[in-house]
């Protein structure tokens, strides 16, 4: 067999947008243990989801999930299919019907596609919108027009192409907050007595495509609705530990291990201040290099997960790519609805990663003046 590369050696450093990069040790657990999970003689992908050795993962991840993030009692967590795709459609066809009305806060992208759904089983009415402002901030607790009897409020914690974020939850008083978290789940300890619902799909903060973790009030889930399809309804998940049907077991068991990752590295505080110093790096870049590197979203809405910038021109953007690959940086072209740069920073990139971009960012600048 050719001499092999040590697995540190041949990984990039990827600031993918989603699916994002997955921390190595994660990577090289299910390697180790792929064709023989814990002495059983067979890949756990390959066991029964009604069988011991699965279930003592899935309920591991499970209790990982309420331990790191902090979930009590008084909310279900739930693993579901279909990415947060399927959560636009499943919270109104749970929530909203004949005559009921929700409120959605329009941050960008996604918070669109959850609003287009939603037109299907009820009216979203606009609590605020940011698209004046092209999506360069998240709006603030005044500007919120909300209506007290709506069955939600959505909110994009994270706005993943624009590169805003929500650094406090807004007030919605009695009405139940709904959270797609999808790119910023664990980025830092959420505060979930907060929401109603939370949901987000796993393959930017949380492990590989294909689940999606739901974390629900249990008394909001007592109110939806009952004459839906079975595999609809947030309650089959909650009655049945997310085992109603086949969960997506090697999925689940990937989160499990990014979860114990995660509890390795200090917990969610320490990736807290992880994700900052990160942050720091890439945007002190941006705002060290007198105007070369513009950050289109206000201070106060930048994202610590989605970094968004442009330089002095399209073909400068395009050269500053092409360059990063070539160095070992990938993923850093912006999303095609916006351009521009983005650098995804979500848990699994390290601070190396991105004290590497930034001194990249510096050599780039002055190598190429606008
Ligand atoms: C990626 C993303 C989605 C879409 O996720 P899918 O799993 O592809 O359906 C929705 N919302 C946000 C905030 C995202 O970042």
């Amino acid at each position: 067999m050719a001499l092999m590369l040590s697995s540190a050696a041949m990984r990039v450093s990827n600031f993918n947008a989603g699916p994002a990069g997955l921390p190595l040790p994660v990577l090289e657990r299910a390697q180790g243990e792929l064709l023989d999970y814990a002495g059983t003689g067979m890949s756990i992908m390959e066991h029964s989801h009604r069988g011991k050795t699965y279930e003592a993962v899935h309920d591991e991840a499970i209790a990982l999930l309420r331990e790191l993030a902090g979930i009590p009692d008084t909310h279900h967590v739930l693993f579901l299919q279909g990415g947060a795709s399927l959560q636009f459609a499943m919270l109104p066809m749970n929530f909203l019907g004949e005559g009921k009305s929700a409120d959605y806060v329009n941050t960008g992208h996604w918070s669109e596609r959850a609003i287009d759904e939603a037109k299907y089983y009820g009216k979203p009415r606009i609590a605020a919108s940011t698209a004046g402002d092209k999506f360069t901030r998240v709006p603030r607790q005044e500007e919120l027009d909300l209506d007290p009897n709506a069955a939600y409020v959505h909110i994009t914690t994270n706005n993943t192409i624009e590169g805003s974020q929500w650094l406090a939850e807004p007030d919605t008083g009695g009405v139940p907050l709904v959270g797609d978290m999808s790119s910023d789940f664990l980025w830092r300890k959420p505060d979930i007595a907060r929401y109603g619902m939370i949901y987000a799909g796993a393959q930017k903060n949380l492990g590989p495509s294909g689940v999606v973790l739901v974390v629900a009030r249990k008394d909001f889930v007592d109110r939806a609705r009952t004459d839906i399809p079975t595999i609809f309804r947030y309650a089959t998940f909650a009655k049945n530990n997310s085992l109603y049907n086949t969960p997506p077991t090697f999925a689940i068991y990937l989160v499990r291990n990014v979860l114990l990752w995660i509890k390795e590295m200090g917990g969610p505080e320490k990736l807290e201040a992880r994700n900052r110093e990160k942050a720091a790096l890439v945007y002190g870049a941006i705002d060290g290099s007198s105007g070369y590197y513009r950050a289109p979203v206000a201070r106060d809405s930048r994202s610590v997960m989605n970094i968004v910038f442009r330089l002095p021109g399209e073909a400068l953007e395009e050269q500053f790519v092409k360059e990063a690959t070539k160095a070992g940086m990938i993923g850093l072209k912006g999303h095609r609805s916006v351009g521009g740069i983005r650098a995804s920073t979500y848990n699994a990139v390290s601070v190396e990663d991105c004290a590497k971009l930034a001194s990249f960012m510096r050599t780039f600048a002055e190598k190429n003046p606008g």
